[in-house]
């Protein structure tokens, strides 16, 4: 596996390689690899010819200098993990090699990035990331760009400037990986202590109860987030927002009518995580009974690699 640290480097790697018509992968990452940013490059490993992981903490997109500071940075690890993997190429700029004087151009997606996420680290958070991600897209221009459906919201604000600034990549997005007990894997689970890492299991449960609910027929926004939440408390957790809304847009639902997408979002001590799952109401249009809610899964059975309540037709 090469590494390039400049984007000349980048360059003189795949120039030849889209000259031959061999298809490029991009697998953007801040690093701390872990299994669900191996799965990504596993996907772009099946898919493309070359394939390139970026490496880049990303200060544009940090909205607490904190959060930053501690993200866990280990270069030696991620570049042995990404060449296992198969990554061909790790791409791992200098912040100044990104951002150089006189930088002052921004990417700005308007009103998906208001809602969740942009609502509650500010505007400045998705400038940063749509901002990188175009740059990231520019340098390399894959064919192909991969996303984890761990950041939905991410995911919809990438496909929307693709499209918007007609980009010539397909952005594809994988399921979120888990832990067996059904946390979903992040960077910042590292930074967990052994008590945090318990109590962030909170996440998951939520989203299993009101999946777990919504598997019983109840179509109501505020009964299946109720839920949610009431499943949180055990674990001394509270969210910073819990949300149903539609998919796509984002926007906020009253009743589970098609898939929906629960978020949420809560610190765990200093750490703040997010989580989300694709809700589906049953086929049949029954109204949950006592009986069936106390037929719930209880807390202790895990989300198992994914969230889905689907349809039982
Ligand atoms: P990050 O390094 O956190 O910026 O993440 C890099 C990419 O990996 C993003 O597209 C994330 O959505 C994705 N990712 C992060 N965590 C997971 C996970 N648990 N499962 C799948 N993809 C993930």
């Amino acid at each position: 596996m090469r590494i390039a640290r400049t984007v000349s480097a980048l360059r003189a790697t795949l120039t030849p390689v889209r000259r031959e018509g061999r298809r490029i992968g991009l697998v953007p990452t801040m690093g701390a690899l872990h299994d669900g940013h191996l799965s990504l490059i596993g996907r772009a490993r099946e898919q493309c010819d070359v394939v390139v992981v970026s490496l880049f903490v990303n200060p544009a997109q940090f909205n607490e200098r904190s959060d930053l500071e501690r993200y866990p940075r280990d270069e030696r690890r991620d570049a042995e993990l990404a060449a296992a993997s198969g990554a061909d190429v790790l791409f791992a700029p200098s912040v100044e090699e990104v951002y150089p004087p006189g930088f002052a151009t921004t990417v700005e997606v308007l009103g998906l990035t208001e809602r969740l996420e942009g609502a509650a680290r500010g505007s400045e958070h998705f400038r940063g990331v749509a901002t990188v991600v175009t740059k990231l897209l520019c340098m390399a221009m894959p064919d192909v760009a991969y996303f984890g459906q761990k950041d939905a919201q991410q995911v919809l604000v990438i496909r929307r400037l693709a499209r918007d600034l007609n980009l010539p990549v397909r952005i594809e997005s994988l399921p979120t990986v888990r832990e067996p007990d059904g946390l979903a894997l992040s960077s910042r689970n590292a930074l967990l202590a052994a008590d945090e890492r318990a109590r962030a299991l909170a996440l998951p449960a939520a989203l299993q109860a009101a999946a777990a609910l919504a598997a019983t027929g109840e179509r109501s926004a505020e009964m299946l987030l109720d839920a949610a939440r009431k499943a949180m408390r055990p674990y001394d957790v509270e969210p910073e927002y819990i949300a149903l809304v539609e998919p796509e847009t984002l926007e906020p639902l009253a009743t589970l009518s098609g898939e929906a997408l629960l978020a949420i979002a809560a610190r765990v001590g200093e750490i703040r995580l997010i989580d989300n799952a694709l809700l589906a109401p049953t086929a049949t249009q029954t109204v949950a009974t006592d009986a069936a809610r106390d037929a719930l899964p209880t807390l202790s059975q895990p989300l198992q690699g994914k969230a889905t309540a689907t349809c039982s037709a």
